[in-house]
């Protein structure tokens, strides 16, 4: 399942950083996820609990941060930021509309003891 070698990645990182920054617990992990990253939440969260049981990470809390898709209207000529992939533009409702990006995955910052 890919959401699990997603979670491996994020506990990577959390137990680096744990040595990094000293701290012993992890409460909260806040993931920044793209519209576009392929990733289903519910099994990113399933994941999540199987992979960091009996961790620094055991028992915290997943928090999903839905990012909207940054986007360029050729007519408009500017940026503009759409839901879906296949949105139209907001301001003039052209289909010309380029998608740059959507497929972050990231963390954005996490609660820590
Ligand atoms: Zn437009």
């Amino acid at each position: 399942m890919h959401e699990m070698s997603i979670c491996e990645g994020i506990l990577q990182v959390i137990e680096d950083q744990a040595v990094a920054q000293d701290f012993k617990e992890v409460k909260r992990v806040r993931l920044e996820v793209g519209p576009m990253a392929g990733v289903e939440l519910e099994a990113l969260q399933f994941s999540y609990d199987v992979v960091t049981r009996g961790t620094i990470a055991d028992h915290s809390k997943l928090e999903v941060i839905n990012l909207p898709i940054d986007a360029w209207c050729m007519p408009c000529a500017q940026k503009v930021v759409v839901k879906e992939r296949f949105d139209a533009c907001p301001d003039c409702g052209s289909h010309q509309v380029q998608i740059n990006g959507g497929d972050e995955l990231r963390i954005k910052d996490m609660e820590v003891n």
